[in-house]
């Protein structure tokens, strides 16, 4: 059975569970790389262009680690989601950055999928399909499949990459910890801060928890409309656990490089504000050393419960 690798990186953690179905369906085999480390990390920096931000060097680590083992690389081009919608520059022009740093590849399948110009996801696995010789009918069935039961995405999450017990422990604080999902759920990068906040029995709150619904609603409160899909999601989901009041605080993983993100962290700040919501930003970079993070997480968590005893005298902003 010939293979298809897919990189354990940026849009893997939106879309696996349906990827590995749906080739799988077609008569494929998946080989994932192994969760990022060091090496992966140290071969995505000496592979790709120094302006990259983190999550796209770390890609090319995974790509790096994948490329003998496999017969083709899933890398999407992946412009939009929506109408009048769009990924980020770095997302659109991911195949052209990997192709062009990283030696001896194997094929690169890097299908269109531009739903503002195409209804429809069907049609860019039809694509897909064309790349591995399987008819519009076998591709579109085995899409279906695939598709059939969106939950599953949650079920992963839940299995593979949230704690266990993440949640539901009564009068304990909330925390809602916000960013692109390759931040949230890539524990390297973020240097498990998941289990950290676990650990100190904090529950977990992600923009994953909510439906796609929810987020879009809720992202139309703020004056002006984004067309970043990705910057709605989050605008979205920390609207919306600000205004129902479900969190104690947020946290922010943002990613050193990225321009999306210095924007968004700004919304959410200025929103978080607003509403008395502490909230804190951890820019994840190169550097991994955990001092730094364990350090700012105390010293949010104190802030936390100090602020709880005295109300307003603690500014909400750290
Ligand atoms: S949204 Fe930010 S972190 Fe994600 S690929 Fe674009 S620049 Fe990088």
């Amino acid at each position: 059975m010939k293979k298809i690798g897919v990189p354990r990186g940026m849009l893997y953690y939106e879309n696996f569970p349906f990827w590995k179905d749906y080739f799988n369906e077609i008569g494929y085999e998946i080989v994932v790389s192994k969760k990022t480390n060091k090496d992966i990390l140290d071969n995505g920096i000496l592979n790709s262009v120094d302006e990259a931000c983190l999550p796209v060097k770390i890609i090319h680590g995974h790509v790096d680690y994948l490329k003998d083992k496999v017969d083709y690389i899933f890398v999407p081009r992946v412009v939009s989601l929506y109408k009048r919608e769009y990924c980020c520059p770095k997302i659109l022009g991911l195949p052209e950055m990997i192709k062009n740093s990283i030696e001896d590849l194997p094929e690169i399948i890097d299908t269109i999928f531009d739903l503002d110009k195409r209804s429809g996801l069907e049609s860019g696995y039809r694509d897909v399909g064309k790349y591995l010789n399987v008819s519009n009918k076998e591709s579109s069935k085995a899409y279906k499949k695939a598709y059939s039961q969106k939950e599953k995405y949650n079920d992963w999450i839940r299995a593979e990459l949230l704690p266990m017990n993440y949640k539901f422990r009564p009068n304990n604080i909330n925390i809602l910890v916000l960013g692109h999902s390759y931040n949230v759920f890539d524990d390297y990068i973020n240097m498990g801060i998941l289990d950290k906040l676990s650990k100190r029995n904090i529950n977990i709150y992600t923009a994953e928890d909510l439906s796609s619904e929810h987020i879009r609603k809720f992202s139309s409160y703020t004056k002006k409309r984004l067309f970043w899909t990705h910057g709605r999601r989050i605008v979205g989901a920390a609207n919306y656990y600000i205004m129902n009041k479900e969190i104690d605080g947020i946290i922010f993983l943002s990613s050193f490089g990225c321009g999306l993100d210095s924007v968004l962290t700004h919304m959410v700040s200025r929103q978080s504000t607003i509403y008395e919501v502490p909230f804190m930003n951890l820019t994840l970079d190169e550097q991994t050393g955990e001092a730094g993070i364990n350090t700012r997480l105390e010293a949010f968590l104190d802030m936390m419960k100090w602020r709880d005893k005295d109300k307003s005298y603690i500014s909400t902003f750290r």
